[in-house]
């Protein structure tokens, strides 16, 4: 049985991709009783019926999936963070980034609009920088006028599904008509940031680029941490991951336990105290959110 990617889900059609073919599918009437919705990014086996049309027999375990935009699989987000208009937001960033760790995605973190610094911002933003860096996270700064210097980009997109990911007028649908002028995906990127609960009747689609694939839809839409769990923050500090085991007590969760190691690393700054005291209200946030029922 043939075996392909769901590029593209649209009015109960997948579009399939094996080899260099689409195959226009539907999903196996079982699918509705198991719960079973495939995602665009899904790996399947599939029976052909017709030629370049077939019926998705099964859908393969995911590695990941995201809800908003529904994409499974995904290997890294592009956080586009701007460096002015809106000014650079460590905090933001940070947000970003645990909701991109908790999905267990490769963050990479691009840096816009840098020409539009002062030399006095410039040295923050690069200090900053080298903070991220000293994480163990891959930093790219944008240094064109347009904010849109991709050439820098383009490796890290093979052989990887991608999705673009950060604050809204970063230029995150700019950035994705550029990587690939035949998306024409509108610029009008305040309707999907600020109607969190109101879902876009756009499809979503997987569309090649530099031998990789990059969806087509913003993801991180909405920066909730509902769907993350206490004990799954400190493991999405790289920084502290690392310490953790030299805490005394298993499971430190780094806020009022004696002897713990992350703490003694912030007061040595060996841990940038901003990126703790981002921890901390991320803790308390988790902590004291209202139950889901
Ligand atoms: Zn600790």
């Amino acid at each position: 049985m043939p075996e392909g990617k769901i590029m593209k889900a649209l009015s109960g059609f997948y579009y399939v991709k094996s080899g260099q073919d689409i195959y226009q599918c539907r999903g196996r009437g079982l699918f509705r009783k198991q719960k079973i919705s495939p995602l665009v990014g899904d790996e399947v086996q599939f029976d052909i019926s017709n030629p370049n049309e077939g019926y998705i027999f099964e859908v393969k375990e995911r590695k990941n999936e995201l809800r908003r935009p529904p994409i499974a699989n995904i290997d890294q987000a592009i956080i586009v963070v701007s460096a002015k208009e809106p000014d650079f937001s460590s905090l933001l960033l940070d947000r970003f980034l645990l909701l991109v760790e908790a999905n267990q995605i490769e963050p990479v973190i691009f840096i816009s609009k840098v020409d539009m610094l002062s030399a006095d911002e410039l040295a923050k933003i690069n200090s900053y920088q080298e903070i991220y860096r000293s994480i163990g996270y891959q930093v790219e700064v944008s240094s064109t006028k347009d904010g849109s210097d991709l050439q820098q980009l383009m490796p890290y997109f093979s052989n990887n599904i991608s999705v673009i990911a950060g604050q809204s007028g970063v230029g995150k649908s700019s950035l994705l008509n550029k990587l690939n002028p035949q998306l024409d995906i509108e610029t009008n990127e305040i309707s999907s940031s600020l109607n969190r609960g109101k879902h876009t009747t756009r499809h979503v689609e997987l569309v090649e680029i530099a031998a990789g694939l990059v969806a087509d839809t913003p993801g991180f839409s909405s920066l909730e941490f509902d769907q993350i769990d206490l004990e799954t923050l400190p493991v999405c500090f790289p920084e502290m991951r690392r310490l953790q085991n030299d805490c005394k007590f298993r499971g430190c969760m780094h806020i009022n336990e004696p002897k713990c190691a992350i703490k003694a690393a912030v007061e040595k700054e060996e841990i940038a105290p901003f990126r703790y005291k981002h921890y901390v209200s991320f803790y308390d946030e988790i902590h004291t959110r209202k139950p889901r029922y």
